[in-house]
């Protein structure tokens, strides 16, 4: 008997049309203006990369890798991996996570760069899972709210497996 199980939860097809609808909004938003697209590495990478070809505003690209480590139950330590190449001073900012779970990794993230002036930022997530969350925040835009189960594909990873899935599935250990 395999150890997991993993079942399609949202499938390719639907998961393009969400973020073409996305990027509308996004352009509604900030028209006339060029955003940077601030990745969070490595599961945004397939999101980050399908918002930015749907987007009809020009879009600079840069990327931040951050790592939580949660000490105990309400409260995270995040460490920034990787911060960004570019100046944000003036410039509109658009985080794009893969996921926001206990909300700790993108509050401190856009506490991290709200120091640095910019004229604005706002958080682009694929997936939110409202009731895993422990910091009040929520995405300016979001994709689709999950119900509270680990889920890989389209950029997240059980052991840096199955990034490369086109679609999101729910993980389970056979014996969960
Ligand atoms: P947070 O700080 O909001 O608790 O967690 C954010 C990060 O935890 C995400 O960027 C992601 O890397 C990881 N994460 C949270 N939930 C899941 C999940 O269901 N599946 C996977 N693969 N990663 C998750």
């Amino acid at each position: 008997m395999p150890d997991h199980t993993m079942d399609v939860l949202i499938d390719h097809a639907t998961i393009s049309r969400r973020i073409s609808d996305m990027a509308r909004a996004i352009e509604a938003d900030l028209e006339g203006e060029t955003p940077i697209l601030v990745g969070i590495l490595k599961g945004s990478i397939h999101f980050l990369s399908d918002l930015g070809r749907h987007l009809r505003i020009d879009a600079e690209i840069d990327f931040m890798q951050a790592k939580s480590y949660v000490g105990t139950e309400s409260t995270g330590n995040v460490r920034i991996l990787k911060d960004l190449d570019v100046d944000i001073a003036g410039r509109h900012v658009i985080l794009v996570e893969d996921i926001i779970d206990t909300g700790l990794t993108i509050s401190h993230l856009v506490a991290h760069l709200s120091i640095r002036s910019p004229k604005s930022i706002r958080v682009a997530s694929l997936l939110s899972k409202p009731d895993a969350r422990k910091v009040e925040i929520e995405a300016d835009y979001l994709g689709f709210s999950i119900p509270n189960e680990f889920v890989v594909g389209y950029g997240l990873d059980f052991d840096e497996r199955y990034r490369n899935l086109p679609y999101i599935a729910i993980y389970r250990r056979s014996s969960d």
